[in-house]
Formats: structure tokens, sequence, C-alpha cells
């Protein structure tokens, strides 16, 4: 189990700027500039960038504090990815370095940054509806995105203002001596480029709207209300920004037989009356494929309410490891209309006492748990 305490090295009740510092200390250790191709700094890179992602916000601190790692990776935290990328933590937390790097850190406010800024192209969103039987199986599906792409033909000029550099250099004399300021050029808002033609049909940032399929690969046991991302399928960005992301909002169509709670699945098996007293084998048209059946088997005397589980074969965890199971109810149909032989023959068995049930039900149920009274 993770702890992003201990990953940023800092008390449970640091402040924001304790926390702020450790990871900046750490980011700067592991960069992976300074540690080209080595694969355990990069992970510890990473890992302290998903800490101080938790830590750094004060609502997704608290419940991190309340509820601990799990929680956050039922909350499909972006961070605890695997395939996180490097630049996205640079362009989530950028400006956390580069006023250590600048090297004016006790002067230099929040709109210092060396690095041109790269623009991050709008994640789009689509709702996606899915069968238990897919959500059983996991699915790849193909669907159609309407995405913004950057038009073939627009051209970019450097912005005349800060020459492309995307940042103003001042040098100022103050009491402490000569101190350079740097600022994010308002004229191109730091990008350090500008649009010099858009091409016809294209919007003011130079994106036109293109129809693309996207397929997507959903894994089994996918909750409703649950989001996947795929990284770079939103809509581009101008500029030769990152292109945002898709985000796919998962919605389960209620199933007509089973019922599912968590990773389980759930049936009411119906079994008539001398079903029940006989035994029987029924079979069930799983969610496999509806040339699989499940076979229940039926003990002669099985009471209503009694629950057969069949282990295993329910619903894979997202989160965690194993599978729920599949769960069977047992219920005793009742006819509300018989012919007169038959009430005759129930007539004759009425008070015979094999039918008599709670004698029967208390005994077999004392005798079963006797020896733990
Ligand atoms: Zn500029």
């Amino acid at each position: 189990m993770k702890d992003y305490y201990d990953i940023l090295g800092v008390s449970k009740n640091s402040s924001l700027n304790d926390i702020k510092k450790a990871y900046r200390k750490l980011a700067i250790k592991y960069h992976p500039d300074k540690n080209p191709n080595n694969k355990i700094a990069e992970e510890k890179f990473k890992e302290a960038a998903e800490a101080y992602s938790v830590l750094s916000d004060s609502s997704k601190r608290e419940k991190y504090d309340q509820f601990g790692f799990s929680e956050f990776n039922n909350d499909n935290n972006y961070y605890s990815k695997t395939n996180i990328n490097v630049d996205d933590i640079f362009t989530n937390f950028g400006d956390i370095f580069n006023d250590e790097f600048e090297g004016f850190t006790e002067f230099n406010l929040n709109t210092n940054t060396k690095k041109k800024k790269k623009i991050k192209g709008n994640n789009l969103r689509i709702k996606i509806k899915l069968t238990l039987e897919e959500i059983y199986k996991g699915i790849e599906k193909k669907i159609k995105v309407k995405r913004m792409k950057v038009s073939p033909g627009i051209k970019y000029k450097n912005c005349p203002n800060c020459n492309g550099s995307g940042i103003i250099t001042n040098i100022s004399n103050t009491f402490l001596g000569k101190m350079q300021t740097t600022i994010q050029c308002t004229f191109c808002k730091g990008i350090g480029k500008i649009i010099n033609f858009i091409p016809k049909n294209a919007n003011y940032q130079g994106l036109v709207e293109k129809e693309e399929i996207i397929k997507i690969k959903i894994p089994s046991g996918v909750t409703e209300g649950i989001q996947l991302k795929i990284n770079g399928k939103g809509n581009e960005a101008p500029y030769g920004g990152n292109p945002g992301d898709l985000i796919i909002l998962i919605n389960e169509i209620k199933h007509k037989i089973f019922k599912r709670k968590g990773k389980n699945i759930y049936y009411n098996l119906y079994l008539s009356i001398p079903e029940a007293i006989l035994g029987t084998i029924k079979l069930v048209n799983y969610l496999e494929n509806n040339k699989k059946q499940i076979k229940i088997k039926i003990n002669s005397g099985t009471q209503s309410g009694k629950k057969i589980i069949f282990k295993g074969k329910g619903l894979p965890s997202i989160n965690s490891y194993g599978y729920g199971d599949f769960i069977v109810n047992i219920n005793i149909w009742i006819p509300k209309k018989i012919n007169y032989e038959q009430k005759k023959f129930f007539k004759k068995i009425k008070n015979d006492k094999n039918f008599l049930p709670i004698k029967n039900i208390k005994n077999s149920f004392y005798n079963k748990f006797k020896k733990y009274f």
C-alpha cells in the first residue's frame, strides 16, 4: 500500500508549503533529464508527482487522510495510472520547478516561466452504454467522435513582442542590487508563436471539426459512472500543443434477468413445489454467451430462500484482484389455480408430519448447528 506522506518524506500534519518543498526536492533529484534511461528514477519521479497531486489538493488530501490509498484507486486517479507520461507532469506542475531553477525563489511570483508554454487541447467526453454481457466479457468498441483537428495549411510565425521566446526579461535596480525578472509575454500568452495564416473553414485557432472512428478497449468489470481516459484522443491543440484526452463515461444497461451488485451477479430462480421436493437440474443461460449454460443442481428438499453460490463466476474487480460470485436465490413458486385432483391430494397430505413447516425447519436448522450452541 502506498503512503503519499512517506513518498514525499513529510509528516501527516505538514503544511502545503512543506509538501511543495518536499516534492520539489524529489522532482529535481529524480528528474528524467538528470537520470537518463534510469527506470527507477523515473518511477520515483512519477510516484512523487502522484503523491503531490493528491496532497497539494486540499479536498483530495482530506479524502486521502480519511480513506487512505484505496479510495484513490477507486477514484480513477489520473496519477496512479501506470501509463502516465513525464511530459504530462510538466504540463500540470511545470511552474513548481521554474522558480527553483531561476534562483529568484523569494522574489518571483507566479508569472515566471522559463519554458515556452504548451497549449493542451480540450478534453472530449462521451457516454457509452454497455450491456451486462459486454461488461462481463470486456469489449472493444468503435465509436464515432467529432474532434477538432489542426487544419492542414495553417501557418505560424514568431511572436514579434517576445521574438518567439514566450517571455519578456526585465532587469531592474532594487535595494538588493540588480534583479532580473522574467514574465510571460502577454501578446502570445507565453507560447512564442502567433497564427500567420488560417486556412478556409478553420476556426480562429486554425482548427477544423473532423469525424473520426476511435477504437476503445473496455476492460471487463467496469461499473456505472466510471470514467476511462484515452490519452491524446481529445481535441488537438493549436501552436503545436498536445491534444486533449477522450474521457469515456460508462453507463450500464439494466439486465432483464440478472442483477448486478458490485462484483456479484444475482439471479432469482423459481422452482415448482415438486421440483423443490424431488430435486432437479436447472440450466441457465449465463452472461458468457448464449450457448454456454450454467447447470444448477437442486437437491431434494430444497428450501425457499436458499442461496446457491458459484464462486468466482461473477465479475472481475477493476480495482483489486479476484472475481465476484454468481449467486442463485431459490424461490418456490406457489400456484394460484389447481384442479380438483390436486386439491384432493394436498388436502390429504395437509396434516402429514412431513409437510408441517415450522417443526421441520426448526429441526433441520437446529440439528445442523446443534454443535455450535
Ligand atoms: Zn510573445
